[in-house]
């Protein structure tokens, strides 16, 4: 997740929706086969993971002990591809797209034309912090499933297409999933599957925040300032101008929307000068895209306030970061059942009724989200002797244990039956694309206001 933070905070105020969104509730069943009866594949995908478990335990702990940078993840994406080109039926492209990191690994039925069902691989970690957003576990999970996928429908002659992504440098803001999308990587696909792990929640109906990113110059002119002050244009002055116009719009802010602001060239230590430049720097988030983009015009009116209060020349560069996640609620209900019908279903349990679990970070998989149906199931490990969340040492620790590995594992078990349901039950995939032209509707609207509160 992106690195100004991952913290997992429920939707306050949550139980007094009084007219939620859609998502938020489903009036049929949770999405699966129906009736109560245990999905149909769910006993072969668990015992084939079980059996897969002690391949998957040194990928694991490799990419965990090799922390590697986005982009970096050299190590990562070697170890993932050789381990794929030893498993029969699978077609390996390294270095994907023109990413050196990226990969591809594919298994196609020779039953077609059938769906094409994805699995993205994080591999990424944190400076000086190793794998504390554990995504490691990230990759075990997709493994697992892809693996399990292919494994289905290989016996039980299935027609379509299991595709696994190796998906470079999440944290930040320039993750390789909207490079791949606008490469290409995603056209055909049908539904794009993943997980995060954290200490609170599981749960496959999350949303992420929509954030995205300013950096700000003033250019004016020097001046002495005991002699001839009126001959200059404060660049400086312009900032402090936008900074308070900044903070005045923050009073009038929506609940969900973030406005962090610095000043990164304050124009030098000299006082007695008319500063000739400034500039800054400010990160925006928002409940949905839409709303970030309303966000996003209020902030650049408050810079060019400070150009026009000073006559400052204001540039202006925005850097779009990640759209917020929406979870498609078909695949979201395939995957509560099969998570829900295995063996020792871990607490906390999946929220019922459809509620949805809310992140506040972001994660490029959201742009993956507005192109294609997309889960990004969070998952519960168990917590370090701190209980530390994602991005603390405590985390990464956790994140490296056996006991992780293993619910891993169970979240790779839940997105297999979750994409073995688009490959197999009749009339799915039309489903999970109705569901989702109809989300994208939604969101063109979609912001704070949206909840009723
Ligand atoms: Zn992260
Ligand atoms: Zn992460």
């Amino acid at each position: 997740m992106e690195e100004d933070g991952f913290i997992i905070v429920p939707k306050p105020n949550a139980k007094r929706i009084s007219n939620p969104p859609d998502f938020t509730t489903r009036d049929d069943d949770d999405g699966g086969d129906d009736g109560d009866d245990a999905p149909h594949f769910l006993s072969e995908i668990d015992s084939f993971v079980n059996t897969v478990a002690e391949k998957l335990w040194p990928l694991n702990r490799f990419i965990h002990q090799n922390p590697e940078l986005a982009y970096k993840e050299h190590k990562a994406h070697d170890a993932l591809t050789s381990f794929f080109q030893t498993q029969p039926g699978w077609v390996v492209t390294r270095s994907a797209y023109g990413i050196p990191t990226a990969w591809t690994a594919l298994f196609s039925s020779p039953h077609q034309p059938g769906p094409t069902v994805s699995f993205n691989v994080e591999m990424d970690a944190l400076p000086n912090l190793g794998h504390a957003c554990g995504h490691n576990l990230i990759a075990t999970a997709s493994l697992a499933a892809g693996l399990a996928t292919a494994r289905v429908m290989s016996a039980h002659g299935l027609p379509g297409r299991v595709l696994i992504l190796g998906t470079p440098g999440e944290e930040g803001h320039d993750g390789a999933k909207i490079r791949l999308l606008k490469a290409g990587a995603y056209s055909g696909v049908d539904v794009s599957l993943i997980s995060h792990p954290g200490i609170l929640n599981n749960s496959p109906l999350v949303r992420t925040t929509a954030f995205a990113r300013f950096e700000v110059e003033y250019f004016g002119l020097a001046a002495h300032g005991a002699n001839s002050p009126w001959k200059g244009i404060n660049a400086l002055d312009a900032l402090v101008v936008a900074y308070n116009a900044v903070s005045v719009l923050r009073q009038q802010t929506m609940p969900d929307d973030v406005i962090g602001l610095s000043i990164t060239n304050g124009g030098g230590p000299a006082a007695n000068v008319i500063h000739a430049y400034a500039s800054g720097v400010c990160v925006i988030r928002a409940s949905s895209s839409a709303r970030l983009k309303v966000l996003q015009a209020k902030v650049e009116g408050c810079f060019k306030a400070g150009g026009e209060a000073t006559g400052a020349e204001v540039k202006i560069k925005v850097i779009e970061g990640y759209k917020d996640h929406v979870p498609n609620r078909v695949l979201a209900g395939s995957y509560a059942r099969y998570w829900n019908k295995l063996d020792d279903v871990p607490e906390p349990r999946i929220p019922e009724g459809g509620r949805v679990t809310w992140v506040k970070a972001s994660t490029d998989q959201g742009n993956l989200s507005y192109a294609l149906p997309s889960v990004n199931a969070s998952f519960a490990i168990p917590p370090g002797p701190e209980r530390g969340q994602p991005h603390s040492r405590d985390f990464e620790v956790a994140a490296g244990r056996r006991e992780a590995f293993d619910r891993a594992l169970r979240v790779g078990k839940a997105l297999a039956g979750t994409a073995v349901d688009v490959l197999s039950v009749e009339g799915r995939v039309a489903e999970v694309w109705k569901e989702w032209r109809r989300d994208m509707e939604r969101m063109k609207e979609y912001n704070y206001e949206s909840f009723g509160l």
